[in-house]
């Protein structure tokens, strides 16, 4: 059985006499536990925090050429033992193999983007802005930044902040998902073993209480977190109202509008891949195709034709879609396949049939394809993170839009045409943070930011990229002059340039 300890100044971490409280870890592909999960009470996180703070003074120090230096070997390590850290993730979340190197890989990128925090922290110089006087502006680190995470990316989210943090000076406490802990606990050995002094990347286990105590405590300076929508809300509004920075990425309902001229077979393609990739358990999955008359039916053809080739199993065997991360998890994804059904929707394929390759025992539900879904069902309203695709069909393109449109959540969107003024139109019109144009899953690359707009995100700045560096700093501006005798003088105006 796994024992997964707090990460603190460089090692592993327990309370004298054992924690107080624990979760139990699941390998959702057998429904076996594996292990368990020390849970940190509001004094261990103040533990923590103070390793945290303790380091931040000689870490904002440390050159730029060393903080890179650890990036660079970080990058080295983490290229190295990707497999290894995939098999931990599936291990934990139940996401098949490829899957889980996926993540792995978009999150070293954006380590490969902190290698080049100089280049990004470079501030600007001007000169004689007054006869003699000069101005610059310079970034500078915040303090302790905490980082709370889901899930369901159990590497790839914290890896979207905890680089550009470290990079940019500031010392790290990092709260991962208590069901899949362990991804952190090894990227920040990883971290020290690349170099980074002891207590700039700390990892506390936990669930609200350790929340709360980081969202309280004073010396925390900033909060990146993702998660629901519910929790996005309550960490952001706890946060602001204790003087914090706060970034937090919500929940999402993804639509995929197919226009009548698109390539049915691409879009099909998309349509299954980013609905049932990593069993819909995605913030950027698509939930919601929008099916411009008449596609419709040609469309369900090809997506079931689809649907009918996934092999759902254990994500060691080479399988397609893998469990859910939980039972609860899983029951509650069914719950709504009933709620569907109830509310009038047709259950085109049904995936509580599926027959998984793996244990019967393993938290399983199969790809499940709703049509002529409503916008006041349930199904459609509610963020349900499950291998459920729906089907609303609509006459026009400004049908789909107000649609898109209407939702509460803006995280992502995908349009499918070979129209490229209808894509233009749709990109500028649609109030969503990141959009795809023929493509399904428009992850923007570690150089841009990923943020959703609406209840997707609360806040104004995204993860990564610029926004990334301008969340974990904060700007200095410099007037100076060197004083010859020629300057002297009293002058009780306000300073103006002559
Ligand atoms: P969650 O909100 O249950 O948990 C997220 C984090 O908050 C975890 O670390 C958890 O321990 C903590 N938490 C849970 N309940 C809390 C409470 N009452 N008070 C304080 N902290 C609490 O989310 P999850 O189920 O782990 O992840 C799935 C959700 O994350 C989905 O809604 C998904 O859309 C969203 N997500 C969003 C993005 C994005 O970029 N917008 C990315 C990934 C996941």
């Amino acid at each position: 059985m796994k024992h997964v300890k707090h990460y603190v100044a460089g090692k592993d971490w327990e309370q004298p006499g054992g924690a107080a409280r624990r979760g139990d870890l699941y390998d959702p592909a057998t429904g076996e536990v594996t292990g368990h999960v020390d849970f940190a009470s509001s004094a261990d996180v103040g533990t923590v925090v103070t390793a945290a703070a303790a380091a931040f003074p000689a870490w904002r120090d440390a050159s730029l050429a060393k903080r890179t230096a650890v990036m660079f070997a970080l990058r080295q390590l983490v290229h190295e033992r990707r497999d290894e850290l995939a098999a931990a993730i599936t291990a934990e979340h139940g996401k098949v193999l490829s899957d889980a190197a996926g993540e792995v890989q978009r999150g070293l990128e954006v380590i490969e983007y902190a290698c080049g925090i100089p280049t990004a922290l470079k501030g600007g110089f001007s000169e004689n802005v007054s006869t003699g006087v000069d101005s610059y502006s310079i970034r500078q680190p915040l303090g302790v930044a905490a980082v709370i995470s889901p899930f369901n990316f159990p590497a790839m989210v914290p890896l979207w902040f905890v680089p550009i943090a470290i990079a940019a000076g500031n010392t790290v406490v990092l709260k991962p998902s208590e069901k899949d802990p362990t991804a952190s606990t090894l990227l920040a050995a990883w971290f020290s073993e690349a170099g980074l002094p002891d207590g700039v990347l700390n990892v506390v286990h936990g669930d609200k209480e350790a929340v709360d105590a980081l969202l309280d405590h004073p010396d925390v300076k900033s909060v990146s977190f993702v998660g629901s929508t519910p929790i996005a809300r309550y960490v952001y509004e706890r946060g602001t109202a204790n003087g914090k920075r706060v970034q937090a990425l919500g929940g999402a309902k993804n639509h995929m509008v197919v226009l009548p001229d698109a390539d049915l077979d691409l879009a099909a393609d998309a349509a299954v891949s980013a609905g049932f990739g990593s069993a819909g358990e995605r913030c950027m999955a698509i939930s919601v195709v929008v099916a411009v008359e008449p596609v419709a039916d040609e469309l369900i053809t090809r997506i079931t034709e689809r649907m009918a080739r996934i092999r759902t199993g254990d994500g060691r065997r080479g399988c397609d879609m893998g469990p859910l991360v939980t039972r609860e998890h899983r029951d509650k994804v069914a719950g709504y396949l009933a709620a569907g059904v109830r509310e009038g929707a047709k259950l085109v394929v049904d995936g509580r049939t599926v027959e998984p390759d793996g244990d019967q025992a393993g938290f399983w539900l199969g790809p499940t394809l709703f049509d002529d879904v409503r916008p006041e069902m349930t199904v459609y309203t509610d963020e349900i993170f499950g291998p459920v695709l729906s089907i609303v069909r609509v006459r026009t393109y400004e049908e789909a839009v107000d649609l898109v449109n209407a939702g509460r959540y803006g995280n992502g969107t995908a349009i499918f045409t070979n129209d490229g003024g209808a894509a233009r139109r749709y990109q500028h019109e649609v109030e969503v943070g990141m959009i795809g144009v023929n493509v399904p899953i428009p992850v923007p690359m570690a150089y841009y930011s990923f943020g959703g707009w609406k209840a997707s995100l609360f806040g104004d700045t995204h993860a990564h990229g610029a926004e990334g560096v301008h969340f974990f700093t904060r700007g200095k501006v410099v007037t100076s002059r060197w004083l010859d005798p020629s300057h002297g003088g009293v002058n009780l105006g306000f300073p103006t340039q002559n």
